[in-house]
């Protein structure tokens, strides 16, 4: 009973915590997404005084792809950060379609947004409700389609209870190339049409790596697509491509044009990467 007591404590105090990011009164619904995003002017620290981010600006149209390369630290994952609104710029603004994100309610802009990324949290179920995730209404034949897409559906049918198997804590009866599927899957079953991609470093074997690419490739399909890019095909075939340094956009352009400036960032960091 005691035990019971203390683990009820702690799973109200969770219940109970409010957001720091809250829908202001008055927010609009925003229930479709027609022209694309852009960061205007956007500065963050993440404490008073520092500047993690400063005077970020771009715009990415609807269905087209952005990746974000450059040295660790300079900011890429606070970008991503900031279109998802788990914080908000220190000045400037992040737009869809035009609108603030931040007249928009929390929940209708992040109907929106799929986020993929290392450390998706799978949860200790089954590989069913782990795609599904939270949907009552889920066919077999739904989850069976995004599986396939993300190339998990060989792997799942080959375990002991297929979409039943329970996978462990975390995921942790998975291998690293089979959990980044299973995330991919869930992805595809949402149907986000603004994807945030943040790219695995971890090291898979080329099977695992190939089938994962595979994946990620048919999840960006026609949508729009914010990608912390490390993969060669990846940012190769970027629309755009912003080098972020030390919290600031250094250079911009496709892959092409990029590997033309002399001196430039990205052109180092593609002969040091071998990109
Ligand atoms: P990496 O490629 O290593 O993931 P990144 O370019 O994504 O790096 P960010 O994670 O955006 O960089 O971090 C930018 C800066 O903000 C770093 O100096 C980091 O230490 C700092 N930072 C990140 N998250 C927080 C946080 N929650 N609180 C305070 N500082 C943070």
């Amino acid at each position: 009973m005691q035990r019971g007591i203390a683990a009820g404590g702690r799973v109200f105090e969770l219940i109970d915590t409010t957001p720091v990011i809250r829908s202001k009164p008055g927010a609009v619904e925003k229930n479709s997404f027609e022209s694309g995003l852009e960061f205007r002017n956007v500065s963050f620290a993440y404490q008073p005084g520092g500047k993690t981010l400063r005077n970020v600006g771009f715009s990415l149209p609807k269905g087209t792809s952005v990746a974000l390369v450059g040295p660790s630290g300079g900011g890429k994952s606070t970008i991503a950060d900031l279109l998802t609104r788990f914080y908000d710029p220190s000045e400037g603004s992040v737009l869809i379609d035009g609108t603030d994100i931040r007249d928009c309610t929390v929940e209708s802009l992040r109907q929106h947004l799929g986020i993929v990324t290392q450390e998706s949290i799978l949860f200790n179920d089954t590989v069913f409700n782990n795609i599904a995730f939270g949907d009552p209404d889920a066919t077999p034949e739904q989850v069976e389609r995004a599986a396939r897409i993300a190339n998990a559906h060989e792997f799942i049918i080959r375990t002991d209870d297929g979409y039943g198997t329970n996978i462990g804590d975390r995921g942790t009866r998975l291998s690293g190339g089979q959990r980044q599927r299973l995330a991919i899957a869930r992805a595809v079953y949402k149907n986000p049409p603004i994807l945030i991609l943040d790219e695995a470093t971890s090291a898979l074997d080329t099977e695992s790596e190939k089938l994962v690419q595979e994946a990620l490739g048919n999840l960006m399909q026609g949508r729009t697509t914010v990608v912390i890019a490390h993969r060669l095909s990846t940012i190769q075939s970027a629309d755009q491509i912003l080098v972020i340094q030390n919290g600031e956009i250094v250079e911009r352009g496709n892959h092409e044009e990029l590997l033309e400036v002399t001196n430039g960032v990205y052109r180092k960091l593609s002969q040091l990467q071998a990109i």
